[in-house]
């Protein structure tokens, strides 16, 4: 092994995603010698992608966008009822081509930018499969087949993961994931989603938007982790608007025919059902990618239940080797937790920082066609660790403004606020089901992180006419049995 001096670099980062990009550019703000390893391997239909990971191609991005798209169309209808002259509403309809390339072009851009961000920052990309040669060494497999091999100080693992397909036949032949679906050439048409996480439940959201057949298939329950309440709300809500849920199924056979895919499914009661379709896409959870990372050569350690790195401060076992993002054991899945812990570690390792990441109360948001947005603990979460007695729910079910011309259902726009019952009343849990949440929760997430607590709230003077406002307007508690249901709109 070299004497630390003669590394090549101070930093090598694996994985060019969100994590490792954001780590490798602050260190090299701070003065570091960077290098980033960043490569996809094609999926099994050999959709392929440029520099940004997962959130900027087939993630994040790509997604929201066609969320845009699918409440766009929404809105032209919507627009008709508020005196927009459209000739032959009846014929709107979604080029999907269009939209794919239009995504697409977005997402090239974004590659070239992050590209041309990095030279300048004298991050050097070296777009190559890398692995773990020994401790400081990284090989790294470039598209021609050759090896370019470096040493560093210190190494950054943020490799992320894939869709996982499900071992059954046909699976991986005839289906597709979510690394397929934003770069799709054809129109999806009648489509089966197979898993109801957050990914399984935007695709079918904006799929159905865009005016395709779409069904989503459940093993157990919908949006896993999340307040069930509320993922039943999301469920009965997207149901009301056309999709359709096959309840505790599993698929058993996918096989191409002469008129689209034909899946076999067993049902609750044990019995095979089966329908044909011209879209199957998988969204049964993700892999990590440590298997190919040789991380034996190095002496990192993974977690065997889910191939993921454990990390006390984004350290592996082995000091000198870090990890952010999708790799991390038990950790939020989502581009501002690998950002912000990359950008921290860079600053501890590089600037004397002592700022660690805070993996708490962590906002998300899920782009279904009503959106369903959170911060803190879920109700059961809640529960069981303060136990029923000590905490209390406020729900409320409101009525957006913009909802009454175009006469739009209003029956699942519903909140609620998590606190404990003892003198502070500290808000724990604030979730929210309704247009733009993700922007409606982002403040309040900050006001948790401040120590919020229910009296803050309510002293709180709300912006009117919004729907934000709403959850400073809250007064009813579950443990009243009072009706939930919409007060009028300005008392
Ligand atoms: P990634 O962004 O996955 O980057 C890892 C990179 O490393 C990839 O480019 C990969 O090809 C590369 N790589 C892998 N192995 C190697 C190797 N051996 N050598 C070199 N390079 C390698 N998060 C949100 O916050 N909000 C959202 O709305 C959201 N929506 C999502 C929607 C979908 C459909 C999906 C799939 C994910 C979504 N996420 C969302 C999650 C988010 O994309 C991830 O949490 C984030 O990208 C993780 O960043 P990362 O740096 O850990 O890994």
């Amino acid at each position: 092994m070299p004497p630390i001096e003669q590394y090549m670099y101070d930093l090598v980062v694996l994985g060019g995603g969100s994590g490792g990009l954001a780590a490798a550019k602050q260190a090299a703000e701070l003065g570091a010698r960077v290098a980033v390893f960043d490569y996809v391997t094609p999926s099994p239909k050999g959709t392929k992608w440029g520099l940004g990971g997962t959130c900027v191609n087939v993630g994040c991005i790509p997604k929201k966008l066609m969320h845009q798209a699918a409440l766009l169309g929404e809105a032209v209808h919507e627009a008709a009822a508020f005196g927009w002259v459209i000739p032959d509403i009846k014929s709107v309809q979604i080029n999907w081509e269009a939209l794919s390339v239009a995504v697409q072009n977005h997402i090239k851009s974004v590659n070239w930018v992050t590209r041309v961000d990095l030279k300048n920052k004298k991050v050097e990309y070296i777009n190559a499969l890398g692995y773990f040669k020994d401790p400081h060494t990284i090989g790294g497999i470039m598209k021609n087949g050759e090896e370019n091999v470096v040493t560093a100080k210190n190494i950054l693992i943020a490799v992320g993961g894939r869709p996982k397909y499900p071992d059954i036949p046909g699976a991986i032949e005839n289906g597709i994931t979510s690394d397929d679906i934003f770069s799709l050439s054809q129109p999806p048409g009648k489509t089966l989603i197979v898993g109801a996480g957050y990914i399984g439940l935007e695709c079918a959201g904006f799929l159905n938007g865009l005016g395709y057949n779409t069904t989503v298939m459940v093993r157990s329950i919908i949006l896993r982790g999340f307040d069930q309440q509320m993922a039943n709300i999301i469920a009965e809500e997207m149901e009301q608007r056309g999709v359709h849920f096959i309840y505790q199924a599993k698929p058993k056979l996918i096989k191409k025919e002469a008129d689209g895919i034909l899946v076999h499914w067993v049902d609750k009661l044990g019995q095979v059902q089966k329908d044909v379709y011209d879209t199957v896409l998988f969204a049964i959870g993700r892999r990590a990618l440590t298997k190919d990372l040789k991380l034996e050569n190095a002496g990192v350690i993974c977690i065997p239940d889910d191939d993921k790195i454990d990390a006390v401060d984004e350290q592996t076992n082995v000091p000198h080797i870090y990890a952010v993002g999708d790799i991390l054991h038990k950790k939020p899945e989502l581009t501002p937790v690998a950002i912000h812990a990359g950008k921290l570690l860079s600053k501890r390792l590089f600037a004397n920082s002592s700022e660690t990441m805070d993996y708490t109360n962590i906002a998300t948001t899920v782009f279904s066609p009503l959106e369903y947005g959170c911060v803190g603990l879920s109700e059961e979460q809640a529960n069981i660790i303060y136990g029923e007695d000590n905490i209390e729910i406020y729900h409320a079910y409101y009525k957006p403004t913009e909802f009454f011309i175009p006469q739009k259902d209003n029956s699942h726009c519903y909140l609620k606020v998590v606190t404990l019952r003892n003198n502070d009343q500290k808000v724990i849990g604030m979730h929210f089901i309704g247009p733009n949440a993700g922007e409606v929760i982002q403040g309040f997430a900050t006001a948790i992180k401040s120590n919020l607590t229910f009296p803050i709230l309510k002293s709180t003077v709300g912006i009117h006419p919004t729907s934000a406002e709403e959850l400073i307007r809250v007064f009813i508690t579950k443990r009243s049995k009072m009706d939930p249901k919409p007060q009028s709109c300005c008392s």
